[in-house]
């Protein structure tokens, strides 16, 4: 996997003060999207262990609310071993942190289906997301106002709560900072 940068101090993409990690490759190809030098899986720099180690070390402050994963596209089948693995250990390093990830691919129609690799893998992810912010951008349906999303085709999913109700449970954004036991 490559990766187009990392933010170690990360406002825009969830709640509070984040680490985000943004990979390459995407297959969405999105009219109007905000990062089309990313479509291309060898943009950037190869995502090594070391730069695993760096995103989760840039994670440990107290002030860090969690890790953000944007692309690109996080859910293509080629950068998902890559995120699983990362996902495994910020979640066994720091259990209070929360996840958000942003994916062009449905929660219901894509990701739970298993249309994206092998399926355990996806699932494997998913139950590390606290958020899932999923849905193409739609130039269309563009909206500044929005918080966390770009378009108002894209949902703002609690992933747990919607896997266990089967139905999408959508983040309130007058929730704050997202508390993933409450
Ligand atoms: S999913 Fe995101 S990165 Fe991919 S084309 Fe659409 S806006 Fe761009």
């Amino acid at each position: 996997m490559n990766y187009s940068g990392i933010k170690k101090y990360d406002i825009a993409n969830g709640p509070g003060v984040r680490v985000s990690l943004f990979v390459s490759g995407c297959r969405h190809h999105c009219e109007g999207c905000f990062n089309p030098e990313t479509w291309d899986f060898n943009y950037g720099n190869v995502y090594t262990p070391e730069v695993e180690a760096e995103i989760l070390e840039a994670c440990a402050p107290d002030y860090i609310t969690g890790l953000s994963l944007l692309g690109g596209e996080p859910m293509e089948p080629e950068n998902q071993p890559f995120v699983l693995e990362l996902l495994r250990k910020f979640k066994a390093r720091f259990p209070e942190k929360t996840v958000w990830c942003y994916s062009g691919y449905l929660l219901d129609e894509h990701l739970l289906a298993g249309k994206l690799g092998p399926a355990e893998i996806t699932k494997e992810i998913l139950s590390y997301l606290d958020v899932l912010v999923d849905g193409e951008f739609h130039i269309k349906e563009k909206d500044l106002s929005l918080r966390f999303r770009g378009s108002c085709n894209q949902r703002v999913i609690r992933v747990k709560e919607s896997i266990a109700n089967n139905e999408i449970v959508h983040w309130n954004d007058e929730e704050g900072l997202y508390e993933p036991n409450k």
